[in-house]
């Protein structure tokens, strides 16, 4: 059959219902997503949930049982790895020991045979741009593990991918570096308007760094969306347990209203925003309500507002945690975690057998769908 003529349009990177099996093992089951250009993609779920197979299978170094992979709207499911415009940077940086920087990084256009001039001209620009010019002499054993992540991500950044895909690239070096490559490698990202799908199991990092995030559970999708809605609005028992810790609560409906739920816990009753598309808020359902801890409000019983939602608890223990106080607060048969911050707006502190007042703002209670 003819080729497919490369088209210049459509997102970076499309899956359609990707199925991967190892022997008993589904890695993927049935995984779609679109990419679009320019974006910062991160795929972020714990270890096994199948991440490293779906970049692997963007490359085209593993290859799908079922499902469709398309690049730039084009189909490359059964195109090799060196003929799709995408790069790889992986966690283990996989340098050249006995070649300097330079020479790593010259490594990739000196196979594609550009002229040496052309080469210098592309090493010498794609050097200063992850700022290590002045170590181009010399070999990997010579560096520090951010640095060999920057000659890491050199090498696949002179190669100019459309698609750049990184494996967990800033996994193996401390917390004080890694945040600051991850600010880097967002300020590369950006300058270059590059497609990048980033792996980590990190959330704060994948909070701090996408545009957009999906968050993976055993070989499957969960949710996609900007970092502040996958955070403040998870839709399963899972991205919200994953994101963040969410306090989650076993509730039933007792009423549905045009705007509003009233529900019923074993601890109180509740009311919320009644969701939009929830088709499924029938009186009598039982359901789980994730509150993310950081947003319940403490009060001393005597100075409560009289708001809906408010819950009557016990100090049961509190947890100094620098920048925020954690107080775990029994409600009845229910325990809430509540984060407050030395400025917020609550009272506090409070001591362990204090009585308080919890109030879980309807705005940010969530109805889960599973
Ligand atoms: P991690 O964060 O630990 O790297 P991951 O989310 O990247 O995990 P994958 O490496 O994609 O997960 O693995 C998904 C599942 O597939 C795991 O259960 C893994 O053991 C299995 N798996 C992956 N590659 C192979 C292989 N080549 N042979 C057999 N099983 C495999």
């Amino acid at each position: 059959p003819a080729p497919e003529p490369e088209s210049t349009s459509g997102p970076a990177v499309e899956c359609f219902h990707i199925v991967r099996r190892f022997g008993g093992v589904t890695a993927l089951d049935g995984v779609s997503l679109r990419v679009e250009r320019g974006e910062f993609f991160c795929l972020l779920g714990p270890s096994g949930c199948g991440k490293t197979t779906l970049l692997r299978i963007v490359a085209g170094l593993e290859k799908p049982d079922q499902g469709r992979v398309r690049l730039a709207g084009r189909d490359v499911t059964g195109t090799p790895p060196q003929q799709r415009p995408v790069n790889m940077v992986f966690q283990s940086y996989a340098l050249f020991p006995h070649l300097s920087v330079w020479d790593n990084v010259a490594f990739g256009p000196r196979m594609r045979r550009l002229p040496e001039n052309r080469i210098a001209e592309k090493v010498a620009d794609v050097l200063a741009r992850v700022r290590i010019e002045d170590l181009a002499h010399r070999r990997p054993h010579q560096l520090s593990g951010g640095q060999q992540q920057r000659v890491a991500l050199a090498r696949a950044l002179v190669n100019e991918p459309e698609v750049l895909l990184l494996d967990e690239p800033l996994g193996a070096l401390d917390l004080q570096l890694r945040r600051q490559l991850q600010a880097e490698l967002r300020q590369v990202q950006r300058r270059l308007g590059l497609t990048f799908i980033h792996v980590t199991h990190d959330q704060e990092e994948a909070l701090a760094l996408s545009d957009r995030i999906a968050v993976m559970n055993r070989g499957r999708i969960e949710q996609v969306g900007p970092p502040r809605e996958v955070y403040e609005r998870p839709r399963t028992r899972f991205v919200a347990e994953f994101l963040g810790n969410c306090n989650l609560i076993q509730a039933g409906i007792v009423a549905v209203g045009d705007h509003q739920l009233r529900i019923q816990t074993a601890s109180g009753f509740l009311c919320m925003p009644r969701p939009h598309g929830a088709s499924g808020a029938a009186p009598g359902r039982t359901v789980t309500l994730a509150v993310r801890p950081e947003r319940i409000q403490l009060f001393r019983p005597d100075q409560a507002p009289a708001h809906t939602n408010g819950w009557l608890g016990q100090v049961e223990e509190t947890i100094f945690r620098g920048s925020t106080t954690e107080y775990r607060i029994r409600c009845g048969p229910q325990q809430l975690r509540a984060l407050q911050a030395p400025n917020g707006t609550a009272h506090g502190p409070f001591a362990v057998g204090d009585t308080v007042v919890c109030h879980l703002p309807p705005e940010f209670l969530n109805l889960l769908e599973d």
